[in-house]
């Protein structure tokens, strides 16, 4: 595995963040100290109605949610919870009664991913809980990654585009988006094998991750393409970094069947302006991508209405 594995998945000194959902305030109490001990950041609501805002403020790992409230209860919010796109991967922990056992395949049926029966003893509730958020960890990165250079693959890029073009209207931030594609790669396939062709994708892959920043994100948007989005970047710094890239990368050497060669690549940028969806900052991008392309390779041009 890779570094970016590690980076995303190794959590075991992180803490989770765990959501709880009963109507009973003592219960919640203490599940959240039983929590906090063990190192997890807890936060509790007794109303259910509240789960949707409070899981986009906290952004939960796991939702351990009681079976029975009075308003609604959370089979049904479970339901509702697995209708909303961005909700369908948190894993939740059902707690209930021993009476409840047969409605346990329905709450599992539903999405639920364990069912635990109260009293829940503390070392059961932390073990199951630890399990299943690094479950739904692992599963999560082999969704959201490529598996040849460990970027976010084509959709999860997408995806993040929109988050940070929200984030960036919301701070009044820069937002700067970038296209990189290799230049003349069908040769380099065809003179070196594919295999070399792979070597030259990653070499590519591990240069933006070296280079960028943490907030930045790059993903594998196609085979030899990548999208790079720099939150807080204006265009005039996007273009620096973009050509100081290219430079670096056109000078590192690629050795294959005794023979050498260097690689380069051109990219289109474009920036936020207004209100600019995802798909229309990347159209712009890629329009740029092709006037480099054009212009003879090994280029960087920024958009231009
Ligand atoms: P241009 O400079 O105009 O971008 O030309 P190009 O040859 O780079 O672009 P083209 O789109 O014609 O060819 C891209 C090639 O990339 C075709 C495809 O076989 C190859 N390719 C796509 N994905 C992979 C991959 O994962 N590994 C390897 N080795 N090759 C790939
Ligand atoms: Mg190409
Ligand atoms: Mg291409």
């Amino acid at each position: 595995f890779n570094q970016v594995f590690h980076n995303k998945c190794d959590i075991s000194t992180e803490s989770f963040r765990i959501l709880i959902i009963d109507d009973s305030k003592t219960l919640t109490d203490y599940y959240s100290l039983i929590l906090n001990q063990a190192g997890m950041i807890a936060k509790a609501i007794t109303n259910p109605m509240q789960l949707l805002d409070e899981i986009r403020e906290f952004q939960p790992d796991l939702l351990l949610m009681d079976i029975y409230m009075p308003e609604c209860t959370g089979l049904e919010l479970a339901a509702v919870l697995r209708q909303e796109k961005n909700y369908t991967k948190i894993p939740i922990i059902f707690l209930s009664t021993e009476e409840d056992t047969n409605k346990k395949l329905f709450a599992i049926s539903l999405g639920g991913d364990d069912f635990l029966t109260k009293p829940v003893s503390p070392q059961h509730l932390i073990s199951a809980i630890r399990s299943r958020v690094k479950r739904a960890n692992v599963l999560n990165y082999y969704m959201v990654t490529d598996s040849l250079t460990g970027l976010l693959n084509h959709s999860s890029v997408l995806k993040q585009l929109e988050i940070e073009i929200a984030r960036a209207l919301q701070k009044n931030l820069s937002l700067s988006v970038i296209m990189a594609d290799i230049d003349f790669f069908k040769k380099i396939n065809d003179e070196y094998g594919h295999p070399a062709g792979d070597k030259v994708i990653k070499q590519l892959a591990n240069l933006f991750l070296v280079y960028l920043r943490g907030q930045d994100v790059v993903g594998r948007y196609g085979g030899e393409e990548f999208i790079l989005i720099l939150p807080g970047t204006n265009v005039t710094n996007a273009e620096k970094i973009c050509n100081d890239l290219r430079l670096q990368f056109s000078q590192y050497t690629f050795k294959e069947r005794e023979k050498q060669f260097s690689v380069t690549f051109s990219s289109g940028i474009s920036f936020l302006k207004h209100k600019e969806e995802a798909v229309h900052l990347i159209k712009e991008a890629d329009d740029a991508l092709y006037l480099a392309k054009q212009q003879g390779r090994n280029q960087v041009v920024v958009f231009e209405k």
